[in-house]
């Protein structure tokens, strides 16, 4: 929202369409939001890591150096960051534009199926359960 509130585009809510109680910005929606909080705790908990803290988007994507793996399962954690993050902004995008409610179990059935998919088969042992 931070581009559109720049141009001061009209009739655009500003809030936060995943927990609705502050504006949407960048680091809001992957940082502060509440529903962000839930997710980065169980993806935390999928990976058998440390608890995600989040404090800046740019944390993201260097969180994997700090999860206390190495090697190819650090390129796990790495991956399935990125793909909760795709999964996340699609939800945000679906409740945005088609008004589709949103559901953490199914933000984190879709980041464990994607993250799946798009897995190097030499990785797919490391994946996890
Ligand atoms: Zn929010």
């Amino acid at each position: 929202m931070d581009a559109l509130q720049r141009r001061n585009i009209p009739g655009i809510d500003p809030r936060c369409v995943m927990c609705g109680e502050e504006d949407e910005s960048a680091e809001h929606l992957f940082s502060s939001c509440c529903v962000a909080a839930v997710i980065w705790q169980q993806v935390s908990r999928w990976c058998n890591i440390p608890n995600l803290l989040v404090f800046l988007v740019k944390d993201l994507l260097v969180a994997h150096d700090f999860c206390g793996l190495n090697g190819g399962k650090k390129e796990v954690v790495k991956g399935v960051i990125r793909v909760a993050c795709w999964s996340f902004w699609r939800a945000r995008n679906e409740a945005k534009f088609n008004r589709k409610t949103i559901s953490i179990g199914g933000i984190l059935s879709e980041i464990k199926s994607g993250f799946v998919v798009r897995v190097p088969p030499r990785f797919e042992v490391l994946a996890f359960g």
